[in-house]
């Protein structure tokens, strides 16, 4: 059994729409199908997510947002017509303006573009709707109540072989819609998944799959076969997007693999993410590399530090009093470096600074401003002996000097920071190192 998720550019207009329905009936493992709403045609196009956001801001500030409806129901009214449905979405638009009107809130109105999509996809498939409100629960502080949503999802889904749910939403017990972040139909995807212990959660996007290193820095860098779940997570911290970060956790627990494809490409099998991939799957020794940039580090330096109790936690206590989160903390005989968002830094910069003067006396502090930091991401990194050494390597030759070095226990990614300005450049000579060769 397979759930499939298809994200908005995958069901912009008719043609894409058509594209859906072929891959859907080309396996009829395709049992359960999780739309976005309609997204960008081209480059500069509105999301219908986007312009129904726009209405309920016109719509709360008084207003006429009924221009802005109409360009969503043209959206729909479109794509019903270039694939000669015999469905008409008028009833619900008027009851969609009605709830404005009446002061519906901003999640009940974005989560209509899902809503209506999933109305129109289950009729172009011929499956039956299961409306989302009724099956995703959540709680009054809008988080998901995830038992008892797999719960109803199962429940119901009994009922439906084949079925469109509709991603984005769902409700609170007295009904009120709530939505998960942008994004979140992914997430929606997951629970389905996991909800009817799927074999494959297959999520459909307009690229193959993960990079091994963002393409607009390697314009040529390959697609990730496969990947664990636990990568996954290393690579996204450092700011790899394709998957919502939360769509992970459901079909993790179930071990459940999630395949990134693309809906344009459908031949191409895209990026298998799964919870043990084994280690003969392993192309590069890396997986992937990704990083960002806009990090400090607060070298901190005293002789003896590391016979002093209570060090360590003397200095992060500064940075808790003023809730500065710390992202990595190298640490060497005497000296300790914290490695913190500069952005976050930079609102109790000097306080932080002198809370650690007075908690620990340091010989000596200072901190280092525009630092990127790069994780280089591989489960089969702890097999190869020398990787460290090849990275460190292949950074320096490039005369790129290496500002700091953190492996994480787990030994799947070691993370460097290099100046800002070295940031592309330090990417293309990991992958040069490690993919090219
Ligand atoms: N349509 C929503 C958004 O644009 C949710 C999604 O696409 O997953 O964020």
């Amino acid at each position: 059994m397979i759930v499939c998720k298809f994200g908005g550019s995958s069901l912009a207009d008719a043609g894409q729409f058509k594209k859906v329905h072929d891959i859907v009936k080309a396996n009829p493992d395709r049992h359960y199908v999780v739309p976005s709403a309609p997204g960008r045609r081209f480059a500069n196009d509105e999301k219908v997510t986007d312009l129904l956001y726009s209405c309920q801001r016109a719509a709360s500030a008084g207003a006429d947002f009924s221009g802005i409806l109409l360009r969503v129901q043209e959206r729909y009214d479109a794509i019903i017509r270039d694939l000669g449905l015999k469905l008409s979405l008028s009833r619900e638009f008027d009851t969609i303006a009605r709830q404005i009107r009446d002061g519906a809130g901003s999640e009940y109105c974005a989560s209509r573009g899902e809503y209506l999509n999933g109305i129109l996809l289950a009729a172009y498939l011929g499956f039956d709707f299961v409306d989302a409100a009724g099956v995703v629960r959540f709680d009054k502080n809008g988080l998901l109540m995830e038992d008892e949503t797999l719960r109803l999802l199962s429940d119901e889904l009994k009922n439906h072989t084949r079925a469109v749910i509709p991603g984005f939403y769902g409700a609170e017990d007295d009904g009120t819609v709530r939505t998960f972040s942008r994004g979140g139909s992914d997430i929606s995807g997951a629970l389905v998944a996991s909800s009817v212990n799927a074999d494959v959660y297959e999520n459909w996007t307009d690229v193959p799959g993960f990079c091994i290193a963002d393409p607009r820095i390697v314009p040529d860098a390959k697609y990730i076969p496969s990947i664990t779940y636990k990568e996954l997570r290393e690579l996204s911290y450092m700011g790899a997007t394709v998957l919502h970060e939360d769509a992970v956790f459901p079909v993790r627990k179930c071990g459940i693999p999630t395949n990134i494809r693309s809906t344009n490409d459908p031949q191409h099998p895209g990026t298998m993410i799964s919870v043990s991939a084994g280690l003969d799957s392993v192309q590069h020794t890396i997986t992937g590399i990704a990083g960002q940039k806009g990090f400090s580090i607060v070298h901190i330096e005293k002789d003896m530090m590391n016979s002093e109790l209570g060090f360590g936690r003397r200095v992060l206590q500064a940075f808790e009093e003023y809730a500065v989160n710390f992202e990595h903390l190298p640490t060497g005989i005497d000296t300790m470096s914290v490695v913190v968002r500069e952005s976050e830094l930079n609102r109790h910069r000097d306080e932080v600074i002198a809370r650690i003067e007075e908690l620990v006396h340091p010989d000596q502090i200072n901190v280092a401003d525009n630092i990127a930091l790069i994780a280089t991401v591989g489960r089969g990194m702890v097999r190869m002996f020398g990787t460290a050494a090849r990275l460190f390597t292949a950074i320096s030759s490039r005369g790129i000097s290496i500002r700091t070095i953190d492996q994480g226990s787990s030994e799947i990614s070691i993370i460097v920071g290099v100046d800002a300005a070295d940031f592309n450049s330090a990417i293309e000579a990991i992958y040069d190192a490690f993919v090219r060769t």
